[in-house]
């Protein structure tokens, strides 16, 4: 260490330069921390412009921490959804139970927060932009790490050199499928799709939630805000043995496939069906989950979703983006050579990431049954939430204890200490409404 307690290679060496792909929750995360540990950071997302939409998500555990050191965690306080009630439908539409979402627990009370994923990604962005160069509307087209770095031609036509990539661009990750091979070989797929877009509120609903079920099939209505005139979040998701590789890229064939699945059914779901037509924002995938051995090849390593997508069933998807995001900057700002940093990331991360991704084996997707008998058992165990206690936050989710940041600049702000104090909050549970 120097004397100004920076590690001796920030002092004396240039820049490392990394170009990080996709702007969503792990890519701008990471960009934050590179930044900070003095990398000259680029970030490249495929959409024109930062990418709003999508159900509200879950930062819980390890990642509330990763937010507090962010300096975010008023922020998200500020946006964190206060959610009154969920309420759980018959397929007729009559009331099974409605509950505080406290009741159907799985977080930490009055610790962990849900936001708006467009809330989030802004804020990390906030963090970065003005210290990042951002390419937006651009893509990697090739890597090539035969040279000392990693060449990159975009789509657009440029090409440069960075010392280090890393893939942040979600399930489908390009990043991955150029280094690792098809996407088939590391997807386990869950057995459920699902869309989710926003409507208008005509429902007159305010902070709560209403989940209508039927074997197999889900129907959920999320009003975030408390004005009735605002907007619902809608989201379907069904049963479907095989998935359905058709329809992942084709928009059309996606609403067509809603629109067979949930022909019939009661409550609100012909409305939802008929809205899913005029949505701009939807977002229809499988429920999945990236498992790869390694996530790095030379010079490149993925991040979040690209590299272990734990799926919307456990709730888990943005937290484990954030905290994949802190701990391979911090292997980065640690280790000079990157093939150590990558181990590093990996050996640390891993059985944190396993643990989060075994929660679709315990119990993680009970709100969505697929037989009779079970949705009835479900039922039940709703009903009975009602004079339980809450239950208490899972394990995994703050299975990991974060290090102590190693890559600190000289004259960068700590802002966590200016961050405020922590404000106690609801709890926030997996929730009855299939957020990740
Ligand atoms: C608009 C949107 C809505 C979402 N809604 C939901 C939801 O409702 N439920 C749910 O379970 N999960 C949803 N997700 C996924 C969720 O955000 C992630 O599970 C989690 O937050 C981990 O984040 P990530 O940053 O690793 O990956 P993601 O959030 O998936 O972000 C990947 C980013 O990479 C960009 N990208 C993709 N390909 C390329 C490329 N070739 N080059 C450059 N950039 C690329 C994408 O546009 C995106 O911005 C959504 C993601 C997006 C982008």
């Amino acid at each position: 260490m120097t004397p100004t307690g920076l590690p001796m290679d920030m002092t004396t060496t240039a820049k490392r330069r990394v170009l990080v792909s996709g702007a969503s929750i792990s890519g701008p995360a990471l960009a934050y921390w590179l930044h900070r540990s003095g990398f000259a950071v680029t970030v490249v997302e495929t959409a024109g412009a930062l990418r709003d939409g999508g159900y509200p998500i879950d930062v819980r555990g390890t990642a509330t921490e990763v937010a507090r050191r962010m300096g975010i965690l008023p922020q998200l306080q500020d946006t964190h959804i206060d959610l009154r009630r969920c309420t759980f439908l018959n397929a007729d539409g009559s009331e099974v139970v409605s509950l505080t979402p406290s009741a159907v627990a799985g977080g930490a009370e009055g610790h962990d927060l849900e936001v708006r994923r467009g809330d989030l990604a802004a804020i990390l962005y906030a963090m970065v932009r003005d210290d990042v160069e951002f390419l937006f509307g651009d893509s990697i087209d090739t890597l090539d790490q035969s040279g000392q770095g990693v060449d990159v031609t975009f789509r657009s036509g440029q090409r440069r050199t960075f010392d280090l990539v890393v893939g942040a661009d979600g399930m489908h990750s390009h990043t991955r499928e150029s280094l690792f091979g098809p996407e088939a070989r590391f997807h386990h797929y869950l057995g459920y799709c699902f869309a989710i877009f926003t409507m208008p509120n005509t429902f007159g609903l305010s902070r709560e939630v209403m989940m209508w079920n039927t074997p197999g099939k889900a129907a959920a209505l999320y009003a975030a805000g408390d004005n009735d005139n605002d907007e619902v979040h809608a989201f379907l998701t069904f049963h479907q043995p095989q998935p359905p590789f058709d329809a992942l890229r084709n928009p059309d064939a996606q609403r067509d496939l809603v629109a067979t699945t949930f022909a019939g059914a009661g409550w609100e779901v012909p409305g939802m069906v008929n809205a899913i037509r005029d949505a701009d924002d939807l977002f229809f995938d499988t429920a999945g989950q990236i498992r790869m051995p390694h996530w790095s090849n030379g010079r490149v390593a993925l991040v979040g979703d690209a590299a272990y997508a734990p799926s919307f069933l456990t709730g888990q998807g943005s937290s484990l983006a954030l905290v994949g995001a802190y701990m391979l900057a911090n292997a980065l700002a640690t280790n000079r050579d990157h093939t150590a940093a990558f181990a590093a990331y990996e050996r640390d991360v891993r059985e944190f990431v396993a643990m989060n991704q075994a929660l679709v084996d315990n119990g993680a997707a009970t709100l969505f049954p697929t037989t009779a008998r079970a949705l009835e058992q479900r039922n039940t165990m709703l009903r009975d939430l009602v004079t339980m206690p809450s239950t208490t936050a899972r394990p995994a989710h703050s299975a990991l204890a974060l290090p102590e940041f190693a890559g600190h600049r000289r004259g960068s702000r700590d802002r966590a200490t200016t961050g405020g104090p922590c404000r106690r909050r609801g709890l926030r549970g997996p929730g009855p409404s299939g957020r990740r």
